[in-house]
């Protein structure tokens, strides 16, 4: 079954009477070769969890990838929808829930056992950051997350310092993983078509975090703070978020060789974990 083409795809969904929510971010791949491309990035070992199958056109080339795939979708209207399109597949397991209220790391152990999974999915827009949040901080046995998203949000996610993407979950992503624009892709590939073009990311867990920090949550702490405020320099913006009177973060500024006037935006993974390292020490 082509779901590829747009005619397939409205004529499934006369069948079945589905009508596209837009909340849902419902907007159904076209295009083969971003397909190819999402598959291949993911480097599928065994299984891969797929969040927000749709009429699983992704997950009939996941299929053909993996030994098993799971896919969670959240709307129930498509269970027919999904039982239809992927009756070829012995492979495959559709999950009807909401990715954000489901524990993913106890999915992944029920479902995949003790192997190491890739998550790939064309993310609705509006739990694109959540779930990319969650993926990371909770730790999980995954290897590598490939993800379509807004293409704005696919620079803030690979950016480097000193400009205006680089913010805190451009940190969060370089601390666990080293991310990567796979390729971009026009909004007219999509079924409708959203507003936006996209672009698929690739983040690679790394074996450890980029940088090693005394405490992880006081490194994240001080990239939440620096980044709360952009317009502040780095010293207003830590010492109203830590509550550290401006004299006493001078000095840790001098001991982490750091210019106090300084943005956020400027500093690199390395300067934040020495940053946060010296925060740390002052708190004992
Ligand atoms: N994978 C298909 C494709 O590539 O064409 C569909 C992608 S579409 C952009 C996003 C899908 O995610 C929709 O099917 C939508 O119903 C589903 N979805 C939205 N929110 C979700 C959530 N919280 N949990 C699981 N699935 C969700």
């Amino acid at each position: 079954m082509e779901l590829t083409s747009p005619r397939t795809i409205r004529a499934i969904a006369d069948r079945f009477g589905f009508t596209f929510k837009k909340g849902l971010g419902q907007n159904f791949l076209t295009s083969p070769e971003v397909l190819e491309k999402i598959a291949q990035a993911a480097e599928i070992e065994d299984g891969v969890l797929e969040i927000g199958p749709g009429f699983g056109v992704l997950t009939q080339t996941l299929c053909e990838y993996a030994e098993k795939v799971v896919a969670v979708e959240i709307d129930s209207r498509l269970n027919e929808v999904l039982e239809f399109t992927l009756s070829g597949y012995r492979n495959v397991k559709v999950i009807n829930a909401d990715i954000m209220k489901t524990d993913i790391k106890k999915l992944i152990r029920d479902e995949f056992g003790d192997k190491r999974i890739s998550v790939a999915a064309n993310l609705p827009y509006y739990i694109t950051t959540p779930v990319i949040t969650r993926l990371l901080e909770e730790k999980l046995p995954i290897n590598n997350i490939v993800v379509m998203v807004q293409k704005e949000v696919a620079q803030r996610l690979c950016a480097l310092p000193g400009g205006k993407d680089y913010g805190a979950i451009t940190l969060l992503c370089r601390y666990f993983t080293a991310p990567e624009i796979i390729t971009n892709v026009k909004a007219g590939l999509f079924v409708p078509p959203p507003k936006v073009d996209s672009a698929v990311v690739r983040l690679k867990m790394l074996d450890a975090p980029a940088v090693s920090v005394k405490s992880e949550d006081m490194f994240f702490k001080t990239v939440r703070f620096a980044f709360a405020q952009r317009r502040k320099t780095l010293m207003n913006c830590l010492s109203s978020g830590f509550g550290i009177p401006k004299d006493e973060l001078s000095d840790i500024f001098e001991k982490a060789n750091i210019e106090p006037s300084r943005r956020g935006e400027t500093l690199s993974i390395e300067e934040f974990a020495n940053m946060a390292d010296r925060i740390s020490e002052y708190f004992g």
